[in-house]
């Protein structure tokens, strides 16, 4: 873990007694590092974190959690809150703290009626979907099924239904949270708005979300796939989707991407390995009405290949699982883009194809549409102008391709990033404190500020601090005063 000065030193006064009457209170599963199971437990979805925690408390209710909580505090041990694991920056796993695992809590409640959801905090979105799916109700996630619903929710949550939808924190209803202090709270509009504002889009900040509530839409299948298209045409075919992106309906989302075509189906053989361009679409309209609300990448170029059909909306939420199995490696740079310009694009097709194994990607995700109709301080999230928000991810599973990909990773994105907005989606960035230095303020803005109020008003200490870090700032103005807490209620 990177310097974190907020955090206090671990309590050299723990002992064994304690850590024994802490698992008598606690119905969950503890693992020390004498436990088997440990290392198992330890293990994150990015292979390059390797830390070592004092402690592994996997929850399995909130009591479990409040408990954890406050062990953390009394003894000094920073906690590391994890749901999915995705985290590539390794968030959800620290040395020497405690690990607030929220894996087992996967309680799901639909409410078909009102179309919303209430999720508990260790469910994947594969867990959700098929939830919710039963009832032909949807939320919108991310593009794996397999990534936690509470890291990328509390980022942003940018996804196949970001266009239609929003992103997934703008469907937030409710959450359940116990704070720094060990009490439990529920924040929504309407009780601790402040703290339901930061949360979406402010990250793990502010306490631990115990369950999600979302509100739900009638989505069951959607025609979705990826249309591909040689690199000779990469530099047109990028033209074409942005131009086409600017005035398609909300229906259509699709991100853009420069790949290795992955050796297996759907996949026609003679494409496989080949560096190639193209965008992933899914249409949320008639399934009739597909190709002719798709048709200006359909008939351009002509695609190398277009693999768009009908599905049920999970079956594409899982269709790309098997590419980032746990355990590869991860090393991921983003920014946020308010035009893809000609010359951005010329980048693109510079470093793109240059791809050196073949999980690694660079993706450009729309967030627009829905993701718009929300104002810059409505929510944490702050860049309601850009358009997109691009990542050049780097995933494999030799070591020996380490330096290969992250030489590609910096120097795409050194060419593209004093051409972009300047912030980066906080869930695509690694540990700001060592490799983004700066990048959290600037994700966040002039958000920043009324963030760091928030934290200052429920985690004064910081003691969640393995995370995009905000540091407990000054406290909101209050008339008659001169500083105070922002005022809940
Ligand atoms: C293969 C892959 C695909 C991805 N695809 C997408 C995508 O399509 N769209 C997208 O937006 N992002 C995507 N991401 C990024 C993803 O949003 C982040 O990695 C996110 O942090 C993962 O959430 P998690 O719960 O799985 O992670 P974890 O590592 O478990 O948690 C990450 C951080 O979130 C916070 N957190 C987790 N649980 C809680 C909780 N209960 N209470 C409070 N804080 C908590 C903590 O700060 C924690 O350290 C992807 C990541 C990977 C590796």
């Amino acid at each position: 873990m990177g310097d974190r000065p907020d955090t206090n030193p671990p309590d050299s006064r723990l002992q064994d007694s304690d850590i024994q009457q802490f698992r008598q209170n606690f119905r969950g599963v503890v693992f020390t590092p004498d436990d088997p199971g440990y290392d198992e437990a330890r293990r994150v979805y990015n292979r390059m974190i390797d830390r070592r925690p004092r402690l592994v408390a996997r929850c399995v209710n909130v009591a479990d959690v409040m408990s954890a909580v406050n062990f953390a505090r009394d003894y000094h041990l920073p906690p590391a809150i994890r749901g999915g694991g995705h985290n590539v920056a390794g968030f959800g796993v620290c040395d020497d703290g405690i690990v607030i695992d929220m894996s087992l809590m996967k309680g799901i409640r639909v409410d078909p009626e009102q179309q919303t959801v209430r999720a508990e905090a260790g469910c994947t979105w594969g867990d959700l979907d098929h939830a919710t799916h039963a009832f032909g109700l949807a939320a919108p996630g991310g593009i794996i099924s397999t990534t936690g619903i509470a890291g990328l929710t509390l980022g942003g949550g940018v996804g196949h239904l970001t266009r239609k939808c929003g992103l997934s924190c703008d469907n937030l209803l409710s959450v359940d949270v116990v704070t720094a202090d060990g009490r439990f709270v529920t924040a929504s509009e309407a009780k601790h708005p402040e703290l339901f504002w930061a949360i979406r889009g402010g990250g793990g900040n502010f306490g631990v979300i115990t369950s999600f509530e979302y509100r739900l839409h009638p989505i069951r299948n959607v025609v979705a796939g990826p249309i591909l298209y040689g690199l000779d045409k990469a530099r047109d075919a990028m033209r074409n989707y942005r131009d086409f992106m600017k005035t398609a309906p909300e229906d259509v989302n699709g991100f853009f991407a420069f790949l290795l075509v992955p050796p297996g189906p759907p996949f026609p053989e003679a494409l496989w390995n080949q560096a190639m361009c193209g965008a992933v679409m899914c249409y949320t309209g008639p399934a009739t009405n597909a190709s002719e609300a798709l048709r200006p990448l359909i008939e351009f170029g002509p695609p190398a290949m277009v693999g768009l059909g009908e599905m049920p909306f999970p079956a594409l939420q899982g269709a790309f699982d098997a590419l980032v199995p746990k355990g590869m490696l991860h090393y991921w740079k983003a920014d946020f883009v308010n035009e893809l310009t000609d010359e951005m694009i010329d980048m693109h097709v510079q470093f793109g194809p240059m791809i050196p194994t073949v999980n690694s990607a660079m993706h450009v995700y729309p967030v627009s549409g829905a993701a718009h109709r929300l104002g810059r301080h409505d929510t944490a999230w702050s860049y309601r102008d850009a358009q997109y928000v691009h990542v050049i991810a780097a995933m494999y599973d030799n070591d020996a391709d380490t330096e290969g990909n992250r030489a590609w990773v910096r120097e795409y994105w050194n060419a593209l990033h004093p051409l972009s907005a300047g912030g980066a989606y906080v869930n695509f960035l690694m540990d700001a404190a060592n490799e983004d230095e700066g990048r959290v303020a600037a994700s966040y803005r002039d958000n920043y500020d009324r963030l760091a109020a928030v934290k200052a008003t429920y985690d004064p200490k910081n003691l969640f601090s393995v995370n995009q870090n905000i540091k407990p700032g000054v406290t909101a103005m209050v008339p008659g005063q001169t500083t105070a807490h922002v005022s809940e209620r």
